[in-house]
């Protein structure tokens, strides 16, 4: 069964413009800014301009162009960051179980520093 988006998150109120951010890069099908709370030199969020609630939900019913145009968005922020080269983190979180606070699909993009170990365990 499809989730219900809510209309009302942050990152859809961003995308409306109802909220400002710090943005990177915008697209037909993406946006990219800053991380509000950054947890590592670069970190900055790619999100799909369309209401998709997670991985789960974009990868179900997401157009190849908007899943094309996501991925591209993701790598050439990372480009544009600098961090292609001594590397970088993508993540998403997808519901409960990964703490995801955002119900609106985001890559989170983590560059700048040796990153550590991927997962801390449980
Ligand atoms: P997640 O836990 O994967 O859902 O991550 C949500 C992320 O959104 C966190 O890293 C927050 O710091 C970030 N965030 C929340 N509100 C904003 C905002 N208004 N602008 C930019 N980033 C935000």
């Amino acid at each position: 069964m499809a989730k219900t988006y809510d209309p009302n998150n942050v990152f859809a109120r961003i995308l409306r413009g109802e909220i400002p951010c710090k943005k990177v890069m915008e697209t037909e099908h993406a946006l990219a800014f800053h991380d509000i709370n950054p947890q590592a030199p670069t970190h900055i969020l790619v999100i799909p301009k369309g209401a998709y609630v997670d991985m789960d939900d974009f990868s179900a019913r997401a157009t190849e162009a908007e899943i094309a145009g996501l991925v591209r968005a993701v790598g050439e922020v990372a480009r544009g960051a600098g961090a292609a080269e001594p590397g970088y983190r993508i993540l998403s979180n997808c519901g409960e179980d990964a703490n995801q606070e955002v119900p609106h699909l985001h890559i989170h993009v983590f560059a700048g520093r040796r990153l550590g170990p991927m997962i801390t365990k449980g």
